[in-house]
């Protein structure tokens, strides 16, 4: 079968790949002229990668992990200490680790907590464990019923103490959604705290050893390409078109630079694109259906990832950290986590400015000056004395609607990869499954829609079935 996937982000990539597994050809339809959605990079005029985020991937990814299993490519993840490090606002230039040994979980998580001594006292220890609990007895269930509060919320109910949510959760929150507590849904957090007490290595972080774009999607792009299918860049799906039974009957691809549009017909259709291009994108009669009404409920968050290069070399910390600045989530020194940026006298910080709402609109050049300043109080010893260090260049990219924004009650929202017309699939990590929105995410659904898809319309001979060893979409919640 053909199958016409929208956005070669990586949902659509990974449903591309799991459908030649299972005999189909996909045709990937890409708007821009990279590949990777919100994982896409680009090289500046002096060889030098930027890109749209700032990319971590943990332990509790276990199908981005068997995808790099499946492309042969595992090796280029490179796997970081097991700890979560974390700034100190209050002694500038300090760091707070959560050293994770190597013991079964849930004690591993739990050894690393009781250890640090820094963040948390004994009392705030002990009640956060036992605010935890319900979470950990009940499973899933509890952590999905949790939706209808803010993160704060839960903590609040649960007799957590605020400096907890100061301490430890603002940069967590920041870093998982590019919201604050105050905003985010208690599910999210429930949920990657979950993974990372069940699984003894969910919390284990690691990079990519280069760009997303050559080092991760175009593999997925090969794999896909040797098997018979196609991925086709600067194609923006401009309508769908529908038959009169209200199913698709084609994708128009808007014609660049003065060419014709094209009608381009498959045999099933997926959208793989983000949530916002997808409700612009709605045919007229879907807009009335209660399943396509729900995406209203959906909308991306903004965000922010800046790249500065400095004349030296500010740290050797080879991991993620945690700024818990207000301005600031997560950074890197790329110049140490990523063999390709790799550079011995010089450091590159990547850097995740969120929450963005108020600084989308601003200039780069603002963007970069407030951050500078944060950087003064992350490392005092090269910003404050009489020799600062040098920033040489910088890259901004800003994103206005990157995942969907996880506030309480969007669960429901979430839709299912199948959809009530029978030849249109959707992908997307803001689709329903558990990894949020997420690499994983984005993959897992991805996968779920092309299983979705096989069942559907099985091929015959097919000889790779058996990589789709998922539950059906419609059950993608309990994936
Ligand atoms: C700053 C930042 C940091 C992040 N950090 C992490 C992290 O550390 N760990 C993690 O797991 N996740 C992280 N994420 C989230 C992760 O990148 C996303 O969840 C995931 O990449 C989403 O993939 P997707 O395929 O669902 O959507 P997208 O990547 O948004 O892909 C959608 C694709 O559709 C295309 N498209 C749109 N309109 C059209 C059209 N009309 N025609 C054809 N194509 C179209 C788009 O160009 C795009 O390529 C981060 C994201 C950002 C922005």
């Amino acid at each position: 079968m053909r199958v016409a996937i929208a956005g070669a982000g990586l949902a659509g990539l990974s449903c591309a790949k799991y459908l030649t597994d299972a005999g189909h050809t996909p045709i990937v339809l890409e708007s821009r002229d990279v590949l990777g959605g919100l994982v896409a990079a680009w090289k500046d005029s002096d060889g030098d990668w930027y890109e749209t985020g700032l990319h971590a991937f943990f332990g509790a990814y276990p199908n981005m992990l068997q995808l790099l299993k499946e492309l042969d490519i595992e090796d280029r993840l490179q796997w970081k200490e097991h700890t979560l490090i974390f700034n100190q606002p209050d002694q500038p230039g300090t760091l707070s680790r959560f050293d994770v040994p190597d013991i079964p979980s849930p004690f591993n998580v739990i050894a690393s907590i009781l250890r640090n001594k820094d963040m948390l006292t004994w009392e705030q220890k002990i009640r956060f464990a036992i605010g935890l609990l319900p979470a950990v007895v009940r499973g899933q269930k509890y952590v999905e019923d949790m939706d209808k509060y803010s993160f704060l919320e839960w903590l609040k109910r649960q007799g957590v103490d605020e400096r907890v949510t100061s301490d430890v959760f603002i940069a967590a929150c920041k870093a998982l959604t590019f919201i604050n507590p105050d905003e985010v849904s208690a599910t999210i957090l429930l949920t990657a705290l979950n993974r990372f007490l069940q699984e003894r290595y969910g919390s284990k972080i690691a990079f990519l050893d280069g760009s997303p774009t050559e080092r991760l999607c175009s593999p997925i792009v090969d794999y896909i390409t040797e098997r018979g299918g196609e991925v086709r860049l600067n194609t923006p799906l401009k309508e769908i078109l529908l038959n009169a039974d209200g199913t698709v009957k084609a994708y128009l691809i808007r014609g660049l630079n003065g060419s014709e549009d094209e009608v381009f017909t498959a045999d099933v259709y997926v959208s793989a694109m983000s949530v916002d291009p997808m409700k612009v994108m709605l045919p007229k009669p879907w807009k009335q259906m209660e399943f396509f009404k729900k995406l209203e409920g959906l909308e991306g968050v903004p965000v922010i990832n800046l790249h500065l290069w400095f004349d030296r070399k500010l740290t050797e910390i080879d991991h993620l950290l945690f700024s818990r600045s207000p301005l600031l989530s997560v950074y890197a020194d790329m110049s140490n986590t990523c063999r390709e940026y790799a550079n011995p006298n010089r450091s590159m910080l990547e850097l995740v400015l969120a929450p963005a709402k108020d600084w989308i609109a601003k200039s780069d050049e603002e963007i970069v000056a407030a951050t500078i300043a944060e950087l003064e109080k992350l490392f005092p010893d090269h910003f404050g004395g009489d020799n600062p260090a040098t920033l040489l260049k910088s890259h901004v990219v800003k994103t206005p609607r990157s995942v969907y924004k996880a506030t309480p009650g969007r669960q429901q929202y979430r839709p299912a990869q199948v959809t009530p017309i029978a030849n249109f699939y959707l992908a997307g990590s803001y689709t329903m499954q558990r990894y949020l929105g997420s690499m994983e995410g984005a993959v897992l659904s991805g996968k779920l829609t092309a299983q979705a898809i096989s069942e559907a319309l099985p091929v015959a001979n097919s000889s790779n079935l058996q990589t789709l060893t998922r539950p059906p979409a419609t059950n993608a919640a309990t994936a």
